[in-house]
C-alpha cells in the first residue's frame, strides 16, 4: 500500500522509514550467537512519536523458542556450579558495560516507547544499570541458614531452579527486564528472555552488551516475538523450569494457565487501578505535584500510576483547582527535547484503548476538566499523542473508575472520612500500589493498613528501595519480586539435616 494514502486513511502508518534510512533488523540471540529466526515473518517497529519505522522484529515461531530453551537448558549445569560470588562479578561486569552505554540505552528507549529522554535516562538507564549492580551485591552478601537441633544441624542452600522465562512489557523495557535477568542469572539459572515486539531494542543491546563482555553462551538467550508466537510457546515449554511474567491481567491468566499444569515457578506482576488518597491536611503544594507526577508519569503508562485520585471533600474545590493548573502547565511533545515531560503513547492501537475509555467516561456521566489530543505539526503529527486527562464526576463503581486504562487519564472522587477513603480505595478488582497525602503520618500508616495493595507510599510515590518486596494481590498478580524475594524465588531451597554423632 502507498504509504501516504495509509497515513491519509487514518490507519496506523506501516511503513514510512525516514529519508535513506533502511530499518534494522534484529535477531535472536541464542547458545551466544545472533542468529535468524526459522520463516520470514517481520513486524515493523515504529517510533510512536512520529511513526516512522526504524527496525524490523522476527516475528519468531515455536522452533525458535524449542532453540533457545535447548541452549538454556544445556548452560545451565556449568553456570549454576560456580559460586554465588563468581555470578555476582559477572552481574558487575554487566552493570559496568551498561553503564558505557548509558546515554545509548537512553537515547533507544526514547525512540522507542515515545517517552521523554529525561525520564529515559533518570528511570530507565540509571535502573537497569542498578538492578545488575544491586543483585550483585545481595548476592555476595547471600548467606546460606542454619538451623540447629539439639542433636542435629540443618543447613539450607539455595539451588538454581533450572531454566527461566522471563516475559516483560513495552512500558518500561530494559528496566524490567534487567529486574528480571540479573537475580535469575546470579541464582544461577538461565534464561531465554521474550521482550514486548513493540519495545526490542534495549533487549538487542543488552544481548550486544553481554556478547561483548563475552558471558558464557547459553546463559542469557533472547527469542522476539509476539505473544501467541513466542510467549505462549515459552510460558508452556516442558523444560521451562520457571516463568517470571510482567504484563496485563488477561495475559497472565494466560500465562498462569499455560504454566500451572506442568507445576513451574510463577510469578506475575500485573495491572493496576491505584488509589491515591488526599486528606484535608496535606501540603496542598507538594501533594499537587506529587499526585501530578503519580497520575502522569511516563504518559501515566506505568504499572503504578495513581490513576484514581480521592480527596476529602473539605479541600476539594482547591485541590482540584490547583492541580488541573499543573497539569495543564505540563509540556507534552518530541521526546528528544531536553525540557519534555509528557511523550508518545505507545501505539495506535494503544491510544484508541485510552481513548475509548474518555468517550466512556463521557457516557458515564464525567467531566473532563482537561485533556484531547493536542495538535501536532511536522513529524509528530503522526505519533499517539493524548494531553493529560483529568475527569471529574464520575461515580466510583464507574469502569473508567475501576478498569486499568493505562494512559495519561485520571479520575478524581470526593471522599469525606478515613473509612470512605478506604472503601474506594479497595473498590477495584485490582490490588498493586497505592499512595496517602497528609500531615498525619500515624493516620497515613493507619490507613495505609487498611488499602489491600502490596505497597503503599506516603507522601510520596514510586520512591524505590530495591531491597523491599515488589507485587501485587487480587488481579494485580502473584508472588512478590525485589530484593530477597526475588532471590528466593529464581532459586529452590534444599533443607540439608546433619545428624550429630
Ligand atoms: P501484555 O500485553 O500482557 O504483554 C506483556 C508481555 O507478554 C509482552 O511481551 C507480550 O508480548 C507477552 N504476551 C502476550 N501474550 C502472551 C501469551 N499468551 N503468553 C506469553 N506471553 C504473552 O502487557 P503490555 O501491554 O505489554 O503491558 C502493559 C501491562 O503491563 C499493563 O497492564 C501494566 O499494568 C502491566 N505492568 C505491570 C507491571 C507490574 O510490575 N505489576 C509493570 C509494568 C507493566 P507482545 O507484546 O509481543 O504481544
Amino acid at each position: 500500500m502507498d504509504p501516504d494514502e495509509c497515513c491519509d486513511s487514518g490507519c496506523v502508518p506501516c511503513e514510512r522509514d525516514r529519508d535513506g534510512v533502511a530499518p534494522l533488523d534484529l535477531e535472536n540471540y541464542i547458545g551466544g550467537k545472533f542468529v535468524s529466526h526459522s520463516n520470514d515473518d517481520w513486524l515493523n517497529v515504529l517510533e510512536p512519536a512520529t511513526g516512522y519505522r526504524f527496525a524490523r522484529v522476527p516475528l519468531s515461531e515455536p522452533k525458535d523458542v524449542d532453540t533457545a530453551v535447548a541452549a538454556a537448558r544445556a548452560a545451565q549445569p556449568d553456570w549454576g556450579a560456580l559460586s554465588h560470588a563468581e555470578r555476582a562479578d559477572w552481574l558487575d561486569r554487566i552493570a559496568d558495560a551498561l553503564e558505557a552505554k548509558y546515554e545509548e540505552i537512553a537515547t533507544l528507549e526514547s525512540q522507542d516507547t515515545g517517552k521523554p529522554i529525561s525520564l529515559a535516562r533518570e528511570v530507565d538507564a540509571h535502573r537497569s544499570v542498578t538492578n545488575f549492580r544491586f543483585f550483585a551485591g545481595l548476592i555476595r552478601e547471600h548467606v546460606e541458614e542454619q538451623f540447629e537441633m539439639a542433636d542435629a544441624t540443618n543447613i539450607v542452600i539455595s539451588k538454581p531452579v533450572g531454566v527461566a522465562a522471563l516475559i516483560t512489557p513495552w512500558n518500561l523495557p530494559l528496566y524490567l527486564l534487567s529486574w528480571k535477568v540479573a537475580p535469575a542469572i546470579g541464582m544461577g539459572n538461565t534464561v531465554v528472555c521474550k521482550p514486548s515486539e513493540l519495545t526490542p531494542m534495549t533487549a538487542n543491546l543488552l544481548m550486544e552488551t553481554l556478547h561483548e563482555i563475552g558471558l558464557p553462551a547459553g546463559v542469557v538467550n533472547l527469542v522476539h516475538g509476539s505473544g501467541e508466537g513466542a510467549g505462549a510457546p515459552l510460558t508452556s515449554h516442558p523444560d521451562v523450569d520457571l516463568v517470571s511474567f510482567t504484563g496485563g491481567t488477561a495475559t497472565g491468566a494466560k500465562v498462569a494457565e499455560a504454566a500451572a499444569p506442568q507445576f513451574k515457578k510463577l510469578s506475575l506482576e500485573l495491572g493496576g487501578k491505584n488509589a491515591t488518597i488526599v486528606f484535608d491536611d496535606c501540603d496542598i503544594e507538594k501533594t499537587v505535584n506529587g499526585v501530578a507526577r503519580a497520575g502522569f508519569l511516563n504518559s501515566g503508562q506505568v504499572c503504578l500510576c495513581g490513576s484514581r485520585i480521592l480527596i476529602q471533600e473539605t479541600i476539594y474545590d482547591e485541590f482540584v483547582g490547583k492541580f488541573v493548573d499543573a497539569v495543564k502547565s505540563m509540556k507534552i511533545g518530541d521526546p528528544s527535547d531536553e525540557a519534555t515531560e509528557l511523550g508518545a503513547l505507545i501505539s495506535a492501537e494503544h491510544l484508541e484503548k485510552v481513548e475509548s475509555y474518555v468517550a466512556l467516561a463521557g457516557e458515564e456521566g464525567g467531566t473532563l476538566l482537561t485533556g484531547g489530543n493536542p495538535a501536532m505539526a511536522g513529524e509528530f503529527e503522526h505519533g499517539n499523542w493524548l494531553a493529560p486527562t483529568i475527569i471529574a464526576d464520575l461515580s466510583t463503581d464507574s469502569r473508567c473508575s475501576r478498569e486499568e486504562i493505562f494512559g495519561p487519564v485520571v479520575t478524581l472522587h470526593k471522599f469525606e472520612s478515613e473509612d470512605e477513603a478506604v472503601a474506594i480505595a479497595n473498590g477495584t478488582d485490582y490490588g498493586l500500589a497505592g499512595s496517602v497525602w497528609t500531615g498525619d503520618l500515624a493516620k497515613g500508616q493507619r490507613v495505609a493498613e487498611k488499602i489491600h495493595t502490596g505497597m503503599v507510599w506516603i507522601n510520596t510515590w514510586l520512591h524505590r528501595d530495591l531491597r523491599v518486596p515488589f507485587g501485587g494481590v487480587k488481579n494485580s498478580g502473584v508472588g512478590r519480586e525485589g530484593g530477597r524475594w526475588s532471590l528466593g524465588f529464581f532459586s529452590e531451597p534444599l533443607n540439608i539435616c546433619l545428624k550429630h554423632d
